[in-house]
């Protein structure tokens, strides 16, 4: 068995569900009272660590900040001691992982914060943060400190059980981002996969699958992602702080949510319909910050490209399917029927594989089949006879269509995903 490609079976440990919430008006103070708190308590810890380092080259780290902060609790029940303990200790943690990164060089140095839109609380299992009924068939969201929160509880915890819990305030919108554990799933020995698939996370369309589909970006996130721009230009028009700024900022964040509500809806459906029907997903392996230059950024940054790799993970251990992923080295220059490679190199605009051996696909078809390809090889299916499995697409399928080889790709920037 080659492992020479295989990086592993991965399994993310914790997996985000983002729901909508719908605090009631006390409710809703409050957060905006703890948020405030918060960041007071941000900038004062911020300052101190400034402050002592400058005089007396003394560094105050979080054990110390910590121990402050339990006794300022408890003189200041009403101000930061109305927050959840654990609340703020995480408010100084995230202080500290700032710091950290910037002597790591991987960051800047910490900011003070005009703004602080959420709090999380990093353990739910002690009880801080339960889902539980409401009235009639509805949710609510119990967070200590804060309340019973109606909660749009419109997909359910795998395992239901929350392990951590962010809320926070997207324009004039409440989100909660709950966590859950996912266990770790070493690669075992697999029965023959039936239905395995490969896929290639492109740039002209979203996904090109082994079996000849590419998944295309649906027309309506270009709208909104028109929509969203033109509010942006809107904004920048104004003076900045002005009260119409500010009421424009508010729409501007309303549509940033709408798009990214829209992809991840999108993602969502993409990943259940191949969990479903695959046994075997293979994905690249992409170190996405290697990429990100150029006009890759945008398609990168937007692409979601992380969530539907998670989703695709979890989704295919909960069917009991396999999910692997390989390193991605040459599979766009690699013919996947006699392994060839392309001469002379494929440019990023050649859409077109064509192989001397008679080979010819779609570039993103062709590497998705080296990625599945590859992946079988790594758990010791080198079968070729499974990599070329062809299953075409579903017929009359919103969102997703069959690119004939002769059509021109849109171009990257817009099928962004
Ligand atoms: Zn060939």
């Amino acid at each position: 068995m080659d492992t020479g490609d295989i990086l592993r079976q991965r399994f993310p440990m914790y997996v985000p569900f983002k729901y909508r919430i719908y605090p009631f008006r006390d409710q809703e103070r409050e957060l905006m009272r703890q948020l405030d708190e918060l960041k007071f308590l941000w900038n004062y810890a911020l300052e101190q660590r400034q402050y002592s380092w400058k005089t007396g080259k003394v560094s105050v780290g979080y054990a110390e900040q910590c121990r402050q902060l339990t006794e300022w609790r408890g003189n200041d029940r009403g101000g930061i001691g109305r927050v959840y303990s654990q609340v703020a200790q995480e408010c100084l943690h995230r202080l500290d992982r700032a710091f950290k990164s910037f002597f790591g060089r991987i960051a800047r140095y910490p900011r003070f914060r005009h703004d602080v839109t959420s709090l999380t609380y990093p353990d739910a299992y002690n009880g801080s943060v339960a889902v539980t009924d409401g009235r009639a068939a509805t949710k609510r969201l119990r967070l200590s400190k804060i309340g019973d929160v109606p909660i749009q509880y419109d997909r359910p915890l795998p395992g239901g059980r929350v392990k951590t819990c962010t809320v926070r305030r997207e324009g004039d919108r409440w989100y909660a981002v709950l966590t859950v554990e996912v266990p770790d799933v070493p690669v075992q020995a697999i029965t023959e996969p039936k239905h395995p698939v490969g896929v290639d996370l492109g740039l002209g369309s979203i996904a090109a699958l082994s079996t000849g589909e590419t998944v295309e970006a649906p027309k309506l996130f270009r709208r909104s992602e028109r929509s969203l721009r033109r509010a942006q230009r809107k904004l920048s028009r104004k003076e900045k702080g002005s009260r119409r700024w500010g009421k424009q900022k508010v729409v501007v964040q309303r549509r940033h949510a709408k798009v990214r509500d829209q992809r991840r809806d999108f993602a969502h459906k993409l990943t259940t319909e191949w969990a479903k029907t695959h046994d075997l997903i293979a994905f690249e392996d992409m170190d996405v910050s290697n990429m990100v230059h150029g006009h890759f950024a945008k398609s990168i940054h937007d692409a979601g490209w992380g969530m539907l790799r998670q989703m695709c993970a979890y989704k295919a251990q909960r069917s009991s399917g396999m999910y692997i992923e390989v390193k991605t080295k040459n599979t766009t220059q690699e013919c996947s029927v006699c392994g060839r490679n392309a001469d002379p190199p494929l440019g990023l605009k050649d859409r077109i594989y064509r192989c001397p051996c008679g080979h010819t696909e779609d570039r993103d078809v062709n590497a998705s089949r080296n990625i599945l390809g590859r992946a079988l090889k790594s758990v010791g299916l080198d079968r070729p006879e499974l990599t070329h499995v062809k299953t075409g697409p579903p017929p009359h399928r919103k969102g997703r269509r069959v690119r004939s080889l002769n059509r021109e790709p849109p171009a990257a920037k817009e099928a962004a995903f």
